[in-house]
């Protein structure tokens, strides 16, 4: 049984009791990657999100996977190549069901040239982070990270809150579009640039986004009485943030806090330059992509000279993980990284107890599924104020995209304790149906990119990607479901590594000792590495929680 989906009438919504697979766990994956799609950006092309980010290479390995994850057995493993299937093993029923690689490309040769290339020849595909590995869910995959982020700045800097306060920023895409969102469960009075009157009227409709302003005066205009009324509000402009942040500082204006989240990573086919129109952009992405390249980059070097602008005059300027600044110094602009980035300057501390971006889909399709987990996340962690916090917001404010999904930042113990409580009320019939499990790969053990996640790590380990490596090995020995290997980001190739898993919780008690067993590792070994790399938070996190570190 599937229901409709609005926005992308082809690509239903999965739910319903009746298994297409031999298993739970097999139906489970097969139920994300149709989710991925019915969330994605533009699912007739493969693509979920990060501008080029796909579920499949092409609509023949999609079909293949489809095949495969429907016909087979407990005991396979299917083999997946930068989205295309390539082999179905003989193994056993604790191996992980499917083991992915997307986007891996040998050190010299991890340039977005070679990528373009390999990319045009059918070779690879960039899965971003959670498109690739079937593990998105929409706008809400990143919304509570955002959240936190603006939380972090209020404590710091503005007494506790975001009300009176203006957030600048840009980039309503499949994951910036959170940013509307979250700016507004903040408090704050939030103004979100995009260049593509498309992207901001799908997030109005989703409820993502309030308004959407006509005109730069308006906008402002609109802001400025939220400002003064202390009232939250998020208001949407059509238009290109390069052109629209130096015409804020022009005019004088400071915004309490600026980011920005559009595509910047990549300059062909997900930024869109200030010389260009959309339409202009989208045809020279096959005609004249060097040429493309070059102007974004000159149009990301006064994009983010604005910012610095703003930065020196008083606002508290971060970068939102697309690679802005990277370009920019790239372009030129010697001290772009003037900015700091969002992971270091807020969350670290976080990461350094693996408190990350875990999440939940309710593979029945029904929303009161992901209601009764809200109620016993609650009861579990209730004296847990970040969590507590978050799980009343989002109930209140955060409307479902495709299957029902959660997201909430748990840490060590936490995640398998949660798993485990939710396995025994598939069990025992409280839920309509079996839960997935799954992160992003932007978690403490998943991910190195030393110009995200882990710039300036204490030790200076920010490139050794041995990590997320060691990770996605630990994760097929804990007898995870699903285990990915990705690499690419800016420009797809050779910016970070990282590794992503799911498990299916199905009810039974094989499915108790896998979510025990691979998300006590996954966690354990995010500790692990923040100890090794020298952090306070780890080494404590390893001693009260009994985190089997081997310290020389
Ligand atoms: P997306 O491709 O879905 O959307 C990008 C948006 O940027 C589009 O709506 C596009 O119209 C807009 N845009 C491009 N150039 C513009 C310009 N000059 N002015 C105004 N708008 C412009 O991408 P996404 O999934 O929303 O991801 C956005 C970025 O965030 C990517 O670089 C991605 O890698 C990064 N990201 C960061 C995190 C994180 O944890 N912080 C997580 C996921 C993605």
């Amino acid at each position: 049984m599937t229901s409709a989906n609005p926005r992308h009438p082809d690509f239903p919504i999965p739910g319903g009791p009746k298994l297409r697979a031999k298993g739970w766990r097999q139906e489970g994956l097969l139920r994300l990657l149709e989710n991925v799609l019915a969330v994605g950006e533009d699912p007739s092309n493969l693509v979920v999100y990060a501008a080029l980010g796909r579920a499949a290479r092409n609509w023949p390995a999609h079909k293949a996977i489809v095949q495969a994850l429907t016909t087979m057995e407990e005991d396979q493993t299917l083999v997946i190549q930068s989205g295309k299937p390539v082999g179905l093993l003989r193994t056993h029923a604790k191996a992980p069901l499917v083991i992915m690689a997307n986007c891996n490309i040998v050190g010299q040769w991890a340039k977005a040239e070679i990528f373009y290339e390999l990319e045009r020849k059918g070779l690879i595909c960039w899965g971003g982070l959670t498109a690739g590995a079937w593990q998105y869910i929409g706008s809400q995959g990143v919304i509570q990270g955002t959240y936190e982020i603006f939380m972090r700045i209020a404590e710091r800097r503005f007494g506790g809150t975001l009300a009176g306060r203006f957030i600048l920023t840009a980039g309503l895409g499949g994951m910036g579009g959170s940013q509307p969102l979250a700016g507004r469960m903040a408090g704050a009075a939030i103004l979100t640039i995009d260049i593509d009157p498309e992207r901001a009227r799908k997030r109005k409709e989703i409820g993502y986004l309030e308004v959407i302003a006509p005109d730069l005066d308006t906008a402002l205009t609109m802001i400025e009485a939220a400002k003064s009324e202390r009232r939250a509000l998020s208001v949407g402009l059509v238009g290109n943030a390069a052109d629209i942040y130096p015409e804020i500082a022009r005019r004088g204006i400071v915004p309490d806090v600026v980011t920005d989240q559009t595509a910047a990573h990549d300059l062909v086919f997900g930024y869109v330059p200030r010389t260009r129109s959309l339409d202009e952009a989208r045809a020279m992405r096959k005609t004249a992509p060097e040429q493309l390249m070059e102007e974004s980059r000159a149009s990301i070097v006064d994009h983010v000279r604005a910012m610095l602008t703003f930065q020196s005059r008083g606002a508290e300027v971060f970068d939102n993980g697309n690679l802005i600044r990277t370009h920019a110094r790239e372009g030129g602009l010697a001290n772009a990284f003037d900015i700091p980035i969002f992971t270091e300057a807020y969350l670290r501390p976080l990461f350094a107890r693996a408190i990350g971006p875990f999440r939940w889909m309710a593979l029945s399709g029904d929303p009161k599924d992901i209601a009764a987990i809200d109620d016993l996340v609650l009861r579990l962690f209730g004296d847990n104020q970040i969590v507590s916090n978050w799980i009343k917001l989002a109930r209140q404010y955060v409307p479902f995209e495709g299957l029902p999904a959660r997201i909430a930042w748990l840490g060590h113990g936490e995640r398998s304790e949660l798993a485990l409580g939710v396995n025994e009320l598939v069990a025992d019939g409280t839920l309509k149906g079996p839960v997935a499990f799954s992160r992003d790969h932007l978690d403490a053990a998943g991910m190195a990119h030393p110009n995200i996640m882990t710039e300036n790590m204490r030790d200076g380990s920010d490139a050794i990607a041995d990590w997320p490596l060691l990770d996605a090995m630990a994760l097929c020995s804990s007898q995870a479901d699903l285990v990915a290997v990705h690499s690419g980001g800016g420009g797809y190739a050779g910016y970070m590594t990282s590794a992503g898993v799911t498990l299916i919780a199905d009810g039974t008690a094989a499915a108790a000792e896998r979510l025990a067993m691979s998300l006590d590792n996954d966690t354990g070994l995010g500790v692990i590495r923040y100890a090794d790399a020298g952090y306070g938070e780890a080494i404590d996190e390893v001693s009260l929680k009994h985190i089997p570190h081997i310290q020389l």
